[in-house]
């Protein structure tokens, strides 16, 4: 077996005692005879399992029992339309801060649904490179809830801090940073996350909702959207993505194992920092985020010459570190170190950086 460092942005690198427990079972699961992929999702095999994965994520992230777990498909963009869709009628009309492209399309998706929405503040003119201060003051005293993005994958920033909404509920996309570290529930109206960054593989949506939130949908709400729906029929109003749910349980098992998540968010620091430490202690790299929003998941640099970033992605993919490549629409390179990334590939990682930097001097 010959497994390398993945880098990926998402989907990304699963713990490889949760794919090697999978595999055990792939074929035939406990004593059912048959794989999870086959499982009818109304089976008491399957019903222990989801009930099982909704427990364990309540333990993993202490989530209070006034808040409703739902497993859902679609991507965390579905939730772009899905969040405005039963919540805005609360009020009318809703805020938002753009720190990204993904923040930037639900602003997008909520102003093409026709409502009263308002980017309150963005970094965009700086490229993206921090995250706005959010005040109370700043929100309207009357929008039914504050939407951000509390850590964007592309650029590599995240919220050093969860903004004071007041009674305002704040909505937050989590999409890459869900389980990274311990968060406060109780200081949310509703985090979201697509599972394929830190969770599990493609095809799970999360929505963590605080009950007293269900009761704004849309009349017209289309029945998948509507999250009171999917709580009231025990996210299996239709079939839920079954064997994705089944990974997710066996990651949220691996990370307990190891402690919760004060011990993954104390092995996430330790890779960041080694990362950040050598970013900040030379030249030829250069990290584009303001210090005090960096990412511990998604780590952005550059070299400053396109060419050589080129090269710096392509070498590195031969040696066994794939998929530094930054996004598409900001170029230069990306490190994704989830949970999954051991410290060994960031130790990697950084020797590679030190041996590329020796053999390509800047012109
Ligand atoms: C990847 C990502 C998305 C998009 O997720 P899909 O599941 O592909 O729809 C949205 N928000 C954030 C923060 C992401 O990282």
């Amino acid at each position: 077996m010959n497994r390398v460092y993945n880098f990926s942005a998402g989907p990304s690198m699963l713990p490889l005692p949760v794919l090697e427990r999978a595999a055990s079972e792939m074929v035939s699961y406990g004593e059912s005879g048959m794989s999870v992929m086959e499982m009818s999702h109304r089976s008491p095999d399957y019903e222990t399992i989801i009930n099982a994965t909704e427990t364990l994520l309540r333990k993993l992230m202490n989530i209070p029992d006034n808040y409703k777990v739902l497993f859902l498909q679609g991507g965390a963009s579905t939730q772009f339309a899905a969040v405005p869709l039963n919540l805005i009628k609360r009020t009318g009309k809703a805020d938002y801060i753009v720190s990204g492209q993904f923040s930037g399309k639900a602003f997008k998706e909520a102003q093409k649904l026709g409502y009263d929405v308002k980017c309150i503040a963005t970094s965009k003119e700086d490229n993206f490179d921090h995250v706005p201060v959010v005040t109370k003051d700043m929100i309207r005293p009357d929008a039914a809830y504050l939407h951000i993005c509390f850590n964007n994958t592309i650029y590599g920033t995240k919220y050093p801090y969860i903004p004071d909404t007041g009674d305002i509920p704040l909505v937050a996309d989590m999409s890459s940073c869900i389980i990274s570290e311990p968060v406060d529930v109780s200081k949310f109206g509703v985090i979201y996350a697509g599972a394929q960054k830190n969770m599990a593989p493609a095809g799970l949506t999360l929505v963590i909702v605080r009950e007293d939130l269900l009761d704004y949908a849309e009349e017209k709400m289309p029945t998948m959207l509507e999250w009171k729906t999917m709580a009231e029929n025990g996210s299996m109003y239709n079939t839920p993505p079954c064997y994705t749910i089944y990974i997710a349980k066996l990651v949220y098992e691996w990370i307990l194992g190891l402690g919760g998540l004060d011990v993954m968010k104390e092995m996430n620091v330790k890779k960041a920092n080694l990362l950040y430490d050598y970013l900040d202690s030379q030249e030829y790299y250069i990290a584009p985020v303001q210090k005090e929003s960096r990412s511990m998941m998604n780590v952005t640099f550059v070299t400053g010459d396109a060419d050589l970033d080129k090269k710096f992605a392509s070498e590195a993919a031969k040696a066994g570190l794939k998929n530094l490549k930054g996004h598409r629409s900001v170029g230069g390179m990306r490190a994704s170190i989830y949970n999954a990334m051991p410290y060994d590939g960031v130790v990697a990682l950084v020797e590679f950086m030190k041996e590329f930097a020796k053999n390509n001097p800047k012109k």
